[in-house]
């Protein structure tokens, strides 16, 4: 078949072959899902080894110390900053992006205190939008929910905080980032943004940019793991001046004082809430050395390409058989995954895993497939799309093994 060869061709040349060796992939899977839970890279389980059978049961309690266990915050931080254009000193990683985003927006809205409103996309992830009603609810404020190319027309001096995903976890929009914190910063709104669908799989510019605060999420195209850290970024001009929204003795000055009285240690370790969890963070921090020498733009490169052959090939014969892209045709304004929308669209996704391909369904009717250009080859994007048309020219998906719902999706 002319498309595999092309897709071998491919494969051949591209630069991340190496990266793609650093991981453990299944075999006779074809994974794209990697925008939901990143694969294990191979480094993960020699550290987690060293770290179970010296650092935790030789050294002990001393390893907070002696292995640097109490900086792996602001270390592993510092390194998810370079794939973000923030600088060291600007990210900590740490609970969960949920809970930095309830970090993040306290401190946005508590530096714009006269104004009122926070506005965001109503097609944000349901968890950004819980997070921003608990907000308004405690700090009496009204969340303003707008379509996203209603976002920039949103924006005014009665505005406090303009808070959104960069990447869209369905659709796979990408808002433009410059253009909205420029608009943002001439109106004086402060500006939050979850990183969440687009860190370490596209090139983002936080101080290139001016944003003001961001988070996002671990065990995304990060590879942290399950349930990995998120992060959090404060740009440096405004760390000074904001108090933690949820102190706790690790955001001390001094915790081993064990002072009274709550005093905010310098920079970002005072957002800092608990004792770190060691596991997530050393596993994020293995995870990351795989970004080393990548070059984001390239690597953004190869999923749009790679966005663009799936799209190509399951429109090509798909569209007649119920399929309709939901997600931009430009790869421009895309994130590194495509979605794709058709009416029984969680049986073709159960009858597709069945086949071994791993893509996620969203509901209502949404297929997504993510594209992690670290180990996603060509040939499995030519493959996932070929396997798709087939379930939907055979009608595979009708089967009642592939209808029943199940929990996690
Ligand atoms: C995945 C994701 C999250 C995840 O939040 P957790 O609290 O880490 O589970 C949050 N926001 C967005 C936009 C996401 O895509």
């Amino acid at each position: 078949m002319i498309t595999r060869s092309v897709a071998r061709a491919l494969d051949r040349r591209d630069p991340f072959r190496k990266t793609r060796a650093c991981f453990v992939l299944p075999k006779n899977t074809i994974y794209l899902d990697g925008n939901s839970l990143g694969a294990l890279p191979r480094a993960v389980e020699t550290r987690l080894r060293r770290l179970t059978k010296r650092e935790w049961a030789k050294d002990l309690i001393s390893s907070w110390n002696t292995h640097q266990w109490i900086d792996l915050p602001a270390t592993v931080g510092d390194k998810i900053a370079t794939l973000i254009g923030a600088r060291a000193g600007e990210v900590v990683a740490a609970d969960s992006t949920s809970v930095c985003l309830h970090k993040a927006l306290h401190a946005a809205v508590s530096l714009n205190p006269k104004r009122r409103v926070v506005v965001t996309e109503d097609k944000n992830f349901p968890s950004d939008l819980y997070v921003l009603d608990a907000l308004a609810r405690d700090r009496h404020l009204k969340i303003v929910r707008v379509k996203a190319d209603q976002v920039e027309r949103a924006i005014d001096t009665k505005v406090a905080v303009l808070a959104l995903t960069h990447a869209n976890y369905r659709t796979s929009e990408v808002f433009d980032m410059k253009r909205l914190n420029h608009a943002a910063r001439k109106a004086g709104v402060l500006t939050v943004w979850d990183l969440s669908h687009s860190a370490g799989a596209m090139p983002i510019d936080l101080n290139g940019t001016k944003t003001d605060f961001a988070v996002g999420c671990g065990y995304k195209y990060l590879n942290g793991g399950p349930g990995a850290p998120g992060y959090l970024f404060i740009a440096k001009r405004h760390q000074r001046k904001i108090a933690p929204a949820l102190p706790g003795w690790m955001g001390h000055a001094h915790p081993f004082a064990f002072a009274k009285r709550f005093v905010p240690a310098p920079g970002m370790q005072r957002h800092l809430t608990g004792t770190p969890y060691v596991y997530g963070l050393t596993t994020l921090s293995a995870a990351l050395d795989v970004y080393r020498g990548v070059s984001l733009k390239a690597l953004y490169a190869k999923a749009g390409l790679q966005g663009d052959l799936f799209l190509f090939f399951a429109l090509s014969e798909g569209a007649s058989l119920g399929l309709r892209p939901a997600c931009p045709i430009n790869r421009a304004s895309r994130g590194s995954q495509v979605t794709l929308r058709h009416p029984h669209a969680y049986a073709v996704m159960q009858a597709l895993i069945a086949a071994g391909v791993v893509g996620d369904f969203r509901p209502p009717d949404i297929l997504r497939f993510g594209f992690s250009p670290l180990y996603t080859s060509y040939q499995d994007v030519v493959r996932a799309a070929q396997l798709l048309v087939k379930i939907l020219k055979n009608k595979t998906y009708r089967q009642h093994r592939y209808t029943k719902p199940k929990r996690v999706t």
